[in-house]
């Protein structure tokens, strides 16, 4: 692929996914602004459409699961888009060799035995990994997004993007962040209405805050447009970035002429 078509491709994404996008420039310039170790930056989504990892975040946690992976109904063996398509080509490749019609649904053609051991082919149909209409969240995503709302600390942010999901067990990690005394900021154009609730649910908890209620409020919501306001708070960190860069040059050339004084 050509430059200018990689280009293309990549406005094409960011017209697609404003918001994916941004997070992704957000957490780049996050981590290149960190001086110290560098702290996680998590994304937890619904979504299913697996945009996040391709805009570039580094850890994403999928209440829903993804539409490109696919696990098998019997044994729950994972398998992505990408090594099915490699699969179905040489299925293809193969019924043009022999003759022999494939199966009609992609099947599992994992094989290792429980010991690690090479045992017979699973061969149960493959279905898309992610939570369809009646079945439950993905357990082990949520307990992985509880533990990361739960260990943030007051020098942390938790950040609730777009309308918030209002039903639980999502609807519950602001609330869980806001009890690890993190701040939360909900970014929406209009999202008034949640901000209340989870003022609210924060508030019913006695153990939320030490101070008076009416001093602290772990809630701010910023209104307006989504990717407006992540665009400006990644300018907030290449603002801070060059702030430590330009401090640092200070500090060395304040010791250089320290040195040449001694
Ligand atoms: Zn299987």
């Amino acid at each position: 692929m050509s430059r200018e078509e990689r280009k293309a491709k990549a406005r094409e994404f960011k017209d697609q996914f404003p918001v994916q996008t941004a997070l992704g420039v957000l957490e780049l310039r996050f981590r290149a602004s960190e001086t110290k170790a560098p702290r996680a930056f998590t994304i937890i989504t619904t979504a299913m459409h697996g945009a996040h990892q391709e805009a570039g975040s580094s850890q994403v946690i999928e209440l829903h699961g993804s539409i490109r992976r696919f696990k098998c109904i019997a044994k729950g063996h994972y398998l992505s888009a990408m090594e099915l398509e490699k699969q179905e080509a040489k299925e293809n490749e193969d019924e043009a060799l022999s003759g022999v019609k494939k199966t009609k649904y992609p099947t599992c053609k994992h094989k290792q035995a429980a010991n690690g051991e090479e045992g017979t082919m699973c061969n149960s149909t493959l279905r898309p990994d992610c939570v369809l209409l009646g079945e439950t969240i993905d357990q082990e995503a949520m307990a992985r997004a509880e533990l990361a709302a739960s260990r943030l600390r007051p020098n942390d942010i938790c950040l609730v993007v777009g309308a918030p999901d209002d039903s639980y067990p999502a609807a519950y990690l602001p609330e869980l962040a806001a009890r690890s005394g993190a701040p939360v900021i909900l970014i929406a154009q209009d999202g008034a209405a949640s901000v209340k609730a989870m003022r609210e649910a924060c508030r019913s908890d006695p153990k939320t805050f030490d101070a008076p209620q009416d001093t602290q409020d772990p809630i701010l919501h910023l209104a307006g447009d989504p990717v407006d306001l992540l665009e400006a708070l990644v300018d907030a960190v290449v603002s801070r970035e060059a702030l430590q860069q330009a401090n640092q040059q200070q500090t060395e050339e304040s010791q250089q002429a320290q040195e040449v004084l001694a």
